[in-house]
């Protein structure tokens, strides 16, 4: 078989990099009142009253957790999330107690939210993980009875709609990214939502005394993704980039497969890092804002492939699939398949030219750096273990799905 499309590609277009370029060399990234029409727009979408952007969605985890919960109280939350958004409960004063996942979806258990809450619970904080919406009708309903916030993680999960009703419109509080690996992307770049005027307002007042966001860094960040959009450009990564990954990963070569981990060296953070409070430019708000437009079809193309992987594996008992629904609650920013050696069936495919990724997710619950914090969650283990991403984003074509689907089921003897 030919060499493969990527595993991931970035969603920003040529015409991000040509605005950035503009905008950087007519000196126009910090004017307008593009952030405002911005933070009306997604607020509009989320049927949410007010939208603060930020500059990345944790500092928004950070601004809410603080606002909602007073210092040393518990926070809720999974443990298959990045380990700096368990960082931003801990620099917001909370204690974060980690609630175990369901397999199937890889998001909060109710039924261990409903558990764990007691008279010292300041908030539940849920991920929305893989753009797959959690079972709100009973967290909303645990919440509210215990009269705990919550707040929703939807990083993942922009324009996912459960029932009907926008994800991060469910509780006091919502979290939006707008990082590189998003389907809506400034480079850089969040929003924290909510219905009350007074956390709003008195949010929005901390934020105007913060300074725009770094200049090198931002450029940086545009630099890393240029280079990650050129090499996973088609031509590219067929001719090159392929094929260096291929044979790390056949020959366990580490320092060029831990090229693509992210969150590697996780450590605890007490205090909030003074550059995660800064201001998001203009530019940034212009260049996501741009982007919406495209968000509905984008969803639509992944929920096709994904419902091609779920047909195409179903019936492969060894497999854990996520549940398939088609009424847009379930966004799948990748397909997650979970598969106890995960190792031996990723190597199968790469064998067979076939590029997935192993998701790197830990389970924070049991990381070194919190353990202090350490609950077992046997589940969260498991999915941190085993999780497997098939590509379903939409400039992977519909062939490649299926030849994925191929390999998989003759791993499987199928
Ligand atoms: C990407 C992501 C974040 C962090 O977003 P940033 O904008 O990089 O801070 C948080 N939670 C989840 C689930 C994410 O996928």
């Amino acid at each position: 078989m030919a060499a493969p499309l990527p595993r991931f590609r970035i969603y920003t277009r040529p015409k991000s990099y040509a605005q950035e370029l503009l905008e950087w060399v007519t000196v126009r990234t910090h004017v307008g009142e593009a952030i405002q029409e911005f933070e009306r727009a997604v607020a509009e979408r989320i049927q949410m009253p007010h939208g603060l952007a930020t500059p990345t969605a944790r500092t928004g985890i950070y601004l809410a957790v603080r606002h909602l919960i007073k210092p040393g109280q518990k926070v809720i939350l999974s443990p298959i999330t990045i380990s700096d958004v368990v960082n931003m409960v801990l620099c917001a004063g909370g204690i974060p107690v980690f609630a175990d996942v369901k397999r199937e979806t890889c998001n909060i258990d109710p039924d261990e939210i409903e558990r764990l809450i007691d008279e010292n619970t300041g908030a539940v904080l849920i991920t929305h993980l893989h753009g797959l919406a959690s079972d709100m009708d009973r967290i909303v309903e645990i919440c509210r009875k215990k009269n705990i916030p919550l707040i929703e993680d939807c990083a993942q999960a922009f324009s996912s709609r459960y029932k009907g009703k926008p994800v991060g419109s469910f509780g006091a509080a919502s979290v939006f990214s707008f990082g590189m690996y998003k389907n809506v992307n400034s480079f850089y770049g969040g929003m924290v939502l909510t219905r009350d005027a007074g956390m709003y307002e008195s949010l929005r007042a901390e934020r105007e005394t913060w300074p725009f966001q770094d200049a090198s860094l931002h450029i940086r960040k545009v630099l890393h993704a240029f280079a990650t959009d050129i090499s996973t450009h088609p031509l590219v990564f067929r001719s090159f980039t392929f094929w260096l990954f291929r044979y790390a990963f056949l020959n366990n070569i580490d320092r060029i497969n831990k090229m693509v981990i992210v969150d590697q060296d996780p450590q605890a953070k007490e205090k909030i890092p003074t550059d995660y409070l800064c201001r998001m430019r203009p530019m940034q708000a212009r260049i996501c804002l741009s982007q919406l437009e495209n968000v509905e079809k984008y969803n639509s193309m992944r929920i096709d492939r994904s419902k091609l992987y779920y047909e195409g594996l179903k019936d492969i008992p060894e497999l854990i699939l996520p549940p398939m629904h088609l009424d847009g609650s379930h966004l799948y920013t990748y397909y997650p398949i979970q598969y106890k050696d995960r190792h031996a069936l990723a190597k199968h495919a790469m064998r067979h030219n076939r590029d997935f990724v192993l998701s790197h997710y830990h389970n924070c619950a049991a990381l070194e750096c919190f353990k202090k914090y350490f609950r077992s969650c046997p589940n969260a283990d498991a999915v941190s273990k085993e999780l497997i991403y098939l590509p379903s984003y939409p400039r992977y074509s519909v062939s490649e799905v299926e030849k994925n689907i191929k390999v998989i089921r003759a791993f499987f003897g199928k």
